[in-house]
């Protein structure tokens, strides 16, 4: 018999103990993984919408890697919504949760920026605003402020509190209606869905049932309009619907060839066309924004060309301005008024900061010279909830 494979009672008790210290050394690395588990290195970031869309209620991001700061970097003004989208996705640290940052509000995303900069960045930010004495001012000759802002002391708003007061205005509306208007509401918005009991169905009842996340519903006399939150992925298709008209046009422009003109007049001439042709692109850009807000049609799901086609054709405009109000007044997510005073008038406003803020303010940049992907002149000129489509 080989004695080396005969373990001495000393050897087997040395061994027995190892396996003991091995077992609790197991058990501190399973805590110190439950530690990890809490994500000492991310950031939680616990959303106003609650999980009402498609992102979960909470989520906690890493900070973004040398390479992200890069892929920003690089980006087109076009396609700098997408690149945030796949770095948000790379920097969520939570096991088993789905997570499409195509999905995200405008609201998700801005908070998610917001608690990324506020973890590893600092509270310091610096907001960049135009006023509005520089609006008459050549472009060139414009100067934008920059307001430092302290990112621990904004106020945020939640998705419930912005369906009560939904609910409330909903109630005022269901109020003014006859009885007979208020059934053929009932009828329309129920269409596909119709109610066990119409009767019971109280004005009260119907209002209650309203919430931020659903299609709400706008009769304009003839037709339901059913009206639904934008995600990013629409203002990614907004995107690309405008690029594809006016790229190759902008593109034409630069290759024209024109003969008894001086070089530097050509190159005169095309950039202001291309600039008019740009201008073109930002409005158009906003008003299909603005079309993907419509939902439905008497009950029926519009597709993305009809919606476009509805928008230029069929809605009222007043339809769309009342839209425009309900989105302003149930606001939730960063809700702060900051003000703001202009070193240049020494006017002091008001403004609210979801609405003039850019997503592209929050970025990380990759030093600090490198700021091409901040909001310029044109665009800060603007400044309103049209500043959240990165690409105009
Ligand atoms: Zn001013």
């Amino acid at each position: 018999m080989d004695e080396s494979k005969v373990l001495s009672p000393q050897e087997v008790e040395r061994r027995r103990q190892s396996t003991q210290i091995q077992e609790k050394e197991n058990e501190v690395f399973d805590d110190l993984k439950k530690e990890t588990k809490a994500y000492p290195t991310a950031v939680e970031v616990n959303f106003e919408s609650k999980g009402r869309f498609d992102t979960p209620k909470t989520l906690h991001f890493s900070d973004y890697k040398p390479r992200h700061l890069n892929d920003i970097a690089v980006s087109s003004s076009d396609s700098l919504l997408k690149t945030v989208c796949k770095i948000l996705e790379e920097l969520v640290v939570d096991d088993n949760v789905e997570f499409k940052a195509e999905n995200q509000v405008i609201e998700e995303l801005i908070e998610s920026l917001i608690g990324i900069k506020m973890k590893f960045e600092g509270n310091a930010h610096t907001h960049r605003w135009m006023c509005n004495c520089q609006s008459d001012e050549e472009e060139a000759d414009q100067t934008i402020n920059e307001t430092i802002i302290n990112l621990s002391e904004l106020t945020f708003t939640s998705i419930e509190e912005a369906d009560d007061k939904l609910r409330e205005k909903i109630k005022a509306d269901l109020d003014a209606l006859t009885d007979k208007e208020y059934k053929e509401y009932l009828l329309t918005k129920y269409k596909n869905k119709p109610l066990d009991d119409i009767e019971s169905h109280t004005r009260e009842v119907e209002a209650a049932s309203n919430k931020i996340t659903a299609p709400f519903y706008i009769n304009d006399g003839k037709v339901m309009w059913g009206i639904k939150f934008l995600r990013l992925k629409d203002i990614m298709e907004a995107n690309s619907y405008v690029s594809g008209i006016y790229e190759p046009k902008i593109k034409l422009i630069q290759n024209r060839k024109e003969h008894g003109i001086p070089l530097h007049k050509l190159k005169e001439k095309k950039a202001q066309e291309i600039k008019a042709l740009q201008e073109e692109q930002g409005k158009v850009m906003l008003s299909y924004v603005e079309a993907m807000l419509l939902y439905s049609k008497d009950g029926v799901e519009l597709t993305s060309q009809e919606k476009w086609k509805a928008y230029n054709e069929e809605v009222p405009r007043y339809i769309m301005d009342e839209v425009r109000k309900i989105f302003d007044n149930f606001r939730f997510g960063l809700n702060h008024e900051i003000e703001l005073q202009c070193p240049m008038c020494g006017n002091a406003e008001k403004r609210w900061l979801q609405l003039s803020i850019d997503p592209r303010e929050l970025l990380p940049v990759r030093n600090s010279g490198d700021n091409k992907t901040l909001p310029t002149v044109n665009e800060l000129r603007g400044a309103s909830r049209v500043a959240f489509y990165f690409g105009t």
